[in-house]
Formats: C-alpha cells, sequence, structure tokens
C-alpha cells in the first residue's frame, strides 16, 4: 500500500439520514454486503462518496448533516429531485440496468408516469449526475489516493477523474451482469458509455463471462484490441478482470447463536413439523423469475400427488420500484399464481405456498435460511445472487439442497454443490424441486461442504482486499511503463 486513503464512490452512501423529534439529524448506517466487505480492508482508511438519499437546499441545515456524514467518513453528493430522477429512474434502472439483464430497449420505458422523458433528456442527466459525484472525488482527492468506483450509475467517473488528474488510480466494478455485445450494442450512446468506462485502470465484473462479453463490446464497438487481460485504447491499457463478490459468512454464523434467532428457529421448526419447506427470498423483480418458480411447482404438485400436504414453499417477495407499472402488473400476475396454486392444492389445513409481500428482519431472515429443506433460486438474469451465498453460510447443520439457475453470477461459483436449473424449462424447475426434497443425506452433506466451503473461503472480504491490491498492482505496473 502506498499510504494513501480509498475513496469509495457508489450511488448510494450505506446510510439513512432523518430527524429527530427535536429536529436534529440523526443517522442509521445500514450493514450491507459493501459496507462489511470494506470494513475489513486493512491498511487503508475509506472515505464513501454517494448520494445520501434526500436533498436538502444548501444552507445551514445541509451543512449540519453534512459536518455529521464527514465524522463517519461520508461525504454526500446532492441532486436535486428532477436530475436525480432522470438520472436514477431513468437512465440507471430504465436503460442500463434492463440492458444489463437482457431486456431489450423498449419506448415505454422512456414515458415514465405520465412524464415524458426522452432518451436525450436521460442521457444529460447521467452525465450531468457523474459530474457531479467527479466534483466531489475531485474536491477531496489527495494524491495516493485510490478511487473505486461501483456499478452502472457511475460509468462515465473514470474518465472525468482520469481528465482532470492522469494519475489517478481508479477502480470500477460491476455488480450486475455485463450483457453480451449483441444487446449492449443497441444501446444509443453506447460507444461513450464504453471509453468513459475503459479510462479505469482496472475493470471488474463478478464473473469471467462478464468480463468476456466486456472486452468483446470493446472490440466491435471500438474496435479496439481485446485480449484475455484487458483492453488496449491509444497506449493506455484498462485491466478486465473477474473478481467474485461474497457475503461475510462470519456475521451468520454469530446471528445463528443469538437467543432471538434461536427462538425463531423454534417457533418455525414448530410450525413446519412434519413437512419440508422450500424457500424463495427475492426483490419482487422481473428478473428473479418468481412466477417461472410458482409455475414449476404448480406442476410439481400436479404430477405428485404424494407430496401435497407434506412440502410448502415460503416465498419472500420484497417489494422493489413499486411505483413502475411493469413491477405493479407482475405483483399482480405473482399473486394471481399464488392464489390459484393455494385454491387448486390447499386443504383446510395446508396451504402450499406461504407468501409474503414484505421485507423480513435480519433475524427473521437467518431463522429461515438455517431450518428450509430446499432454496429454489430462478433468476432469469442475476449479477451474483447474494441469497444463495447466505442460505449455504447458514445450512451447516440441515445442509439443505441449493436449486440454483444457471442464469445467476452465483451458477459458475456454487454450481457443483447445487442442482443448476434453466428457469425457462418448468419441467426441468419441477424435476429439479422432486430430486431435492428425495435427495440422500449423504449427498446432500456432500453438496453442502463444496457450497460451504466456497462461500467461507470467497468472502466479501477477500473480494475487496482482492480488487484492491490489485489495482495497486495494475498502476504500479502502468508507473513503470512511463
Ligand atoms: N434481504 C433482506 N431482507 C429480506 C430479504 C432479503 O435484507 O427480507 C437481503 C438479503 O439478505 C440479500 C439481499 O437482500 O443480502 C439480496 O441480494 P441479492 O444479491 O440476492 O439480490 P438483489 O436484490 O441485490 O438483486
Amino acid at each position: 500500500p502506498s499510504g494513501g486513503r480509498l475513496i469509495v464512490v457508489a450511488n448510494r452512501l450505506p446510510v439513512t439520514c432523518s430527524k429527530d423529534a427535536a429536529g436534529k439529524w440523526k443517522l442509521q448506517i445500514s450493514a450491507g454486503g459493501l459496507v462489511s466487505a470494506l470494513m475489513g480492508v486493512n491498511n487503508y482508511s475509506t472515505l464513501w462518496i454517494g448520494w445520501p438519499g434526500i436533498y436538502v437546499k444548501p444552507g445551514r441545515d445541509r451543512d449540519a448533516l453534512a459536518a455529521m456524514l464527514k465524522r463517519e467518513g461520508y461525504l454526500p453528493v446532492w441532486l436535486e429531485s428532477g436530475l436525480l430522477d432522470l438520472y436514477y429512474n431513468g437512465f440507471c434502472n430504465s436503460v442500463l440496468w434492463q440492458l444489463f439483464h437482457y431486456v431489450p430497449l423498449q419506448l415505454d420505458g422512456w414515458q415514465r408516469l405520465g412524464e415524458h422523458q426522452t432518451l436525450q433528456m436521460q442521457w444529460g442527466a447521467y452525465q450531468q449526475a457523474n459530474d457531479r459525484f467527479g466534483e466531489v472525488v475531485l474536491h477531496c482527492y489527495q494524491p495516493g489516493d485510490m478511487v473505486w468506483v461501483q456499478d452502472y450509475h457511475l460509468m462515465l467517473l473514470p474518465s472525468i477523474l482520469k481528465n482532470a488528474v492522469p494519475r489517478i488510480k481508479v477502480g470500477w466494478f460491476l455488480h450486475t451482469p455485463f450483457p453480451s455485445s449483441e444487446i449492449y450494442r443497441t444501446l444509443p450512446v453506447r460507444e461513450e458509455v464504453l471509453r468513459a468506462t475503459l479510462r479505469a485502470d482496472l475493470i471488474g465484473f463478478h464473473t469471467y463471462d462478464y468480463a468476456r462479453h466486456f472486452i468483446s463490446s470493446c472490440t466491435r464497438i471500438l474496435g479496439l484490441e481485446g485480449t484475455p487481460e484487458g483492453v488496449e485504447d491509444n497506449g493506455s491499457v484498462a485491466r478486465v478482470a473477474a473478481f467474485p463478490i461474497g457475503i461475510d459468512p462470519e456475521r451468520f454464523a454469530q446471528a445463528l447463536e443469538t437467543q432471538e434467532v434461536q427462538m425463531n428457529i423454534a417457533k418455525l421448526l414448530n410450525r413446519y413439523a412434519g413437512r419440508k419447506v422450500m424457500l424463495g427470498v427475492d426483490r419482487l423483480d422481473m428478473i428473479k423469475g418468481i412466477p417461472q418458480k410458482l409455475l414449476a411447482f404448480e406442476k410439481f404438485l400436479h404430477e405428485h400427488p404424494e407430496w401435497r400436504d407434506k412440502v410448502l414453499l415460503v416465498q419472500i417477495a420484497v417489494p422493489s420500484r413499486t411505483d413502475v407499472p411493469e413491477y405493479q402488473k407482475l405483483r399482480s400476475m405473482v399473486h394471481e399464481i399464488v392464489g390459484r396454486i393455494n385454491g387448486a392444492f390447499g386443504t383446510l389445513t395446508y396451504v402450499p405456498i406461504h407468501h409474503l409481500d414484505r421485507q423480513l428482519s435480519f433475524h427473521e431472515l437467518c431463522a429461515l435460511y438455517a431450518v428450509t429443506d430446499v432454496a429454489l433460486i430462478t433468476s432469469l438474469r442475476d449479477g451474483m445472487n447474494l441469497v444463495s451465498y447466505e442460505y449455504v453460510a447458514c445450512q451447516a447443520d440441515n445442509a439443505g439442497v441449493l436449486v440454483l439457475s444457471e442464469f445467476a453470477g452465483a451458477a459458475q461459483s456454487l454450481g457443483a454443490g447445487s442442482i443448476l436449473v434453466n428457469p425457462w424449462n418448468i419441467n426441468d424447475v419441477a424435476a429439479a424441486i422432486e430430486d431435492a426434497l428425495t435427495m440422500s443425506e449423504e449427498e446432500r452433506r456432500e453438496r453442502h461442504r463444496q457450497n460451504f466451503m466456497h462461500v467461507a473461503t470467497h468472502t466479501a472480504q477477500t473480494w475487496a482486499d482482492t480488487f484492491i491490491s490489485e489495482l495497486n498492482d495494475t498502476h504500479i505496473e502502468a508507473d513503470l511503463r512511463l
């Protein structure tokens, strides 16, 4: 390490800002994956830059909040609501996020809530928002600092930073899939976005496939030379590699020891006694393949009357983007299928699908992870899917079976220990459900052992450490070449 600081730039600061009854600001820090990953990074003091989740007008109130955030190492980027809507809901989530999950661009994706947003306006806002993040980084930057930019929200930031400070060390990591170049090339501003991101010294993805897609997009769209190591543009090389993220398995192991989780476990075991339980935990999002999962369970119950009354599916569907019509439609569709299945296969004492439209507390979730026999993950596209890792982390006693979509990044790392499925093949998923429910204990334990080994050794912390040390090395190499 060079002794500099690590500056992490993400769309959102890992904190919720609100006011107490006396009108004084208070902060609630959220313990997400990225936060715990970076807490474990030694050798660097870390600064976070991101949108604080609210807009406060310039003035004393804003200064008070900024000072409080600064004490925690957080620097806010202020985005007023019009800009935020076009940048975040518009370009980030209606354009990039969709495309990166293989949802083709749609004209009506640009016409939300009655206001017409043109791609031109959204793109303008994306550039402007990226500039705002850049200003905050450059304002606090000191020579020797390393900047780690997160995700699709900030793909222009590497170029903004390099233009201002050519020797700045910049890494960029994408938390979603990067699609095939055949999909990516439909983006009207495909060249601008790629060129800007390529200015980073190190570019990271969850899987080797995503890295390959990125490199071939650079080759096909920009005509640049791609090698397995990276992409060369005008004599500067962006190193491109896979850094699969992980979780903090200790956090789950410790939670399972707490009295609160133990009490939850006891309650659930009592409630589910005599039946096998399958678990789904997903944001209610098209990419999670929830309807596909339900149809497969329906088919399974239809074909296996002997299992009726003996197996149930607990599906947690965490609300997501509830103001967007497509998500409202998905919710109705899911409710309709759940109702149909419960109506057809339920009895006076048995309901096959226990469906919740809400988020669980961390302790409730851990208990569910621990007591269930099968996890059903049927994502149609998913950058990694951390739920699969969390399930494995909590199954040390039970050795439950993971049924995992081959379209989740996690299939690359947990594939050998899981039953892999194509979620679009309902027959295949229904057969996987049967295999999972009837698997011998010996095979379950062996598969779980493999998965557990992976989860325990490929943690969020090793992910962050590897990325940061590689960013440091990449830059040293570049310096030597100068
Ligand atoms: N999660 C949660 N509460 C819930 C359900 C899920 O906090 O009630 C968390 C879960 O622990 C996991 C995250 O939400 O860390 C989901 O991450 P994943 O990578 O599986 O999917 P994403 O939602 O990021 O697409």
